[in-house]
């Protein structure tokens, strides 16, 4: 599992760090960070309702 970013869309909203803070950073210019881009399986749950939670559809799950 990897998590994917379209930079394209990304607006810095943050949705995703608030749902899961160990995988998403946004920095104090907007700009979003992936943290672990490969998170093991036991957190795909947590992982997939960030992505889900983008309000842009940046963010999806490369398996
Ligand atoms: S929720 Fe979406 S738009 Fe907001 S920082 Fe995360 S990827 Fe970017």
């Amino acid at each position: 599992m990897r998590i994917a970013v379209d930079r394209d869309l990304c607006e810095g909203v943050g949705m995703c760090e608030s749902m899961a803070h160990n995988f998403f950073e946004v920095d104090d210019d907007e700009v979003m960070h992936v943290l672990d881009e490969q998170p093991a399986e036991e957190h795909r749950g947590q992982v997939a309702a960030a992505v889900a939670s983008c309000p842009v559809q940046a963010l999806s799950l490369v398996d």
